[in-house]
């Protein structure tokens, strides 16, 4: 849509920003370690149970938020995957997703958020500092896989070209790049809503590991850049109704396993039958159209095994003993969904929320920390919501995750959804009260190993809050 289109949304409507900070622990927004956004969560919403997608992922999450719908809609299922007919792809590369996705009638399975808002007038603006992929998977209409910032079908630059980062993993230009676009384009009036996609701290989280001082400047970085973004825009005086979340949160990197070799070493007669991918925190396995039970069964069985493995995933017709199915994370795309997902084992490293995990990762690829897993430290993320459109001073206790999200920006906009989400009303300015949460447990069927997984249920919408292996009785 060009930018001379008449206005079809309330102009006196707030600006509606949705900021993504990639890796952002929930335990990383203290008033030390990120005093502005600290502040924003404590004079607006801030949720306490919010929580990513397992695998806690980059790809799956911005997948599902740009959507709104779980990967058992969207496809998007790990960063690293088996696609049918394309082989092993990594979704950071936007040349092998647009080869992929071109054969499906809608990529992703529905339209991206930008994309719902352009058809009702409403003009978002994408902006994303991540890989490629991820800016195409945010955007698959308008990103042009460079994914600069683009809205509505139109790619803008009015604070230059997105820098590039180079091999510094503590690299913050593209962070202030990527907020004084925004700044600019709301100051043209071009943009009734953005979302803003920040690769850091993942970059550095991943070379130094989540707790190093190389990562608390980065989060200070981060921090100060959303202050400017906020104050620049109330200078400019433009109401603001701003969310902040995480695709993920991060664990200190225990060790590493190459579980896709490992496992052709010890069983390469099944492993021939199986496409394994590492992804880090996760693990997951495909066994083709003719789908082998044996192999697959025997797969799971020799994770489950490992000293490394965390709760096991498989696809419901499987009835792979102890594992728990892959539809209670929504991960069970009937194509692309994996018919076994490992998540590696996290173990707490003190009595704060810190946690190590092992990794999932070819040799070579030695890393400082890791996301992936379903423990609390990555799958707990920020929420925080700030404007004129939420309440003042709420901690919520009801859980939330990505899908919510897009289904509270579409309420804001004033359109309806039918994807996953929940409208999160009980953050609405207009709403008193909070939602009803039952709370409950799950272990695995056919019991081998007493995993746990923690779940909660709000208005007919299931949660995974945790997972870890083998409950303590
Ligand atoms: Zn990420």
């Amino acid at each position: 849509m060009p930018l001379t289109t008449p206005r079809v949304w309330r102009r006196a409507a707030p600006l509606l920003l949705v900021v993504v900070i990639d890796g952002l622990r929930a335990a990383s927004v203290t008033e030390t370690a990120m005093p502005v956004l600290a502040a924003v969560a404590d004079a607006g919403v801030s949720y306490a149970s919010a929580a990513s997608l397992v695998p806690s992922l980059t790809r799956p999450a911005a997948a599902a938020l740009t959507t709104g719908y779980l990967p058992r809609t969207t496809g998007i299922v790990a960063n690293t995957v088996a696609w049918p007919g394309h082989g092993i792809i990594d979704t950071g590369s936007v040349g092998a997703l647009r080869r992929a996705l071109a054969g499906e009638p809608v990529p992703l399975g529905a339209p991206g958020i930008a994309e719902r808002f352009a058809r009702s007038g409403i003009r978002c603006a994408v902006i994303s500092t991540g890989s490629a992929g991820c800016g195409f998977i945010l955007d698959p209409v308008s990103a042009p896989g460079r994914a600069a910032a683009a809205a509505g079908g139109r790619v803008h630059d009015p604070a230059g070209p997105r820098p590039a980062v180079g091999r510094d993993p503590a690299s913050t230009g593209r962070v202030a790049w990527a907020c004084d676009t925004a700044i600019a384009l709301a100051r043209a009036d071009a943009i009734d809503a953005a979302l803003i996609w920040l690769h850091q701290p993942d970059d550095a989280q991943h070379a130094f590991g989540p707790e190093a001082p190389e990562t608390a400047a980065v989060l200070r970085q981060v921090d100060k850049n959303i202050g400017l973004l906020l104050t620049e825009l109330g200078a400019a005086g433009q109401a603001v109704n701003v969310i902040v979340t995480a695709d993920h949160g991060a664990t200190s990197a225990l060790g590493r396993v190459d579980v896709a070799g490992d496992f052709q070493r010890a069983l390469p007669q099944v492993a021939s039958l199986l496409t394994v991918c590492n992804n880090d925190g996760a693990v997951l396995a495909w066994s083709g159209r003719r789908q082998s039970v044996p192999a697959l069964a025997e797969f799971a069985e020799w994770c489950l095994a490992q000293p490394w493995s965390g709760p096991v995933f498989a696809r419901p017709s499987l009835d792979i003993p102890g594992t728990f199915s892959t539809r209670l994370i929504g991960c069970d795309h009937e194509r692309l969904g994996p018919d076994v997902l490992i998540t590696m084992r996290a173990e707490s490293a003190t009595a704060r929320q810190a946690a190590a995990a092992w990794y999932a990762a070819d040799a070579g690829d030695a890393i400082k920390g890791t996301h992936g897993t379903i423990s609390p430290a990555d799958l707990h993320i920020p929420l925080i919501m700030h404007g004129p459109a939420f309440r003042r001073r709420l901690v919520a206790g009801s859980p939330a995750t990505l899908t919510d999200i897009t289904a509270t920006m579409l309420h804001l906009a004033g359109l309806t959804s039918s994807a996953d989400g929940r409208v999160l009303y009980e953050a609405l300015a207009e709403t008193e009260g909070q939602p009803l949460v039952s709370r409950y447990y799950l272990v695995p069927g056919r019991q081998r190993r007493p995993d746990l997984l923690t779940c909660a249920t709000v208005a007919g919408h299931h949660y995974i809050l945790a997972g870890q292996r083998e409950a303590a009785s």
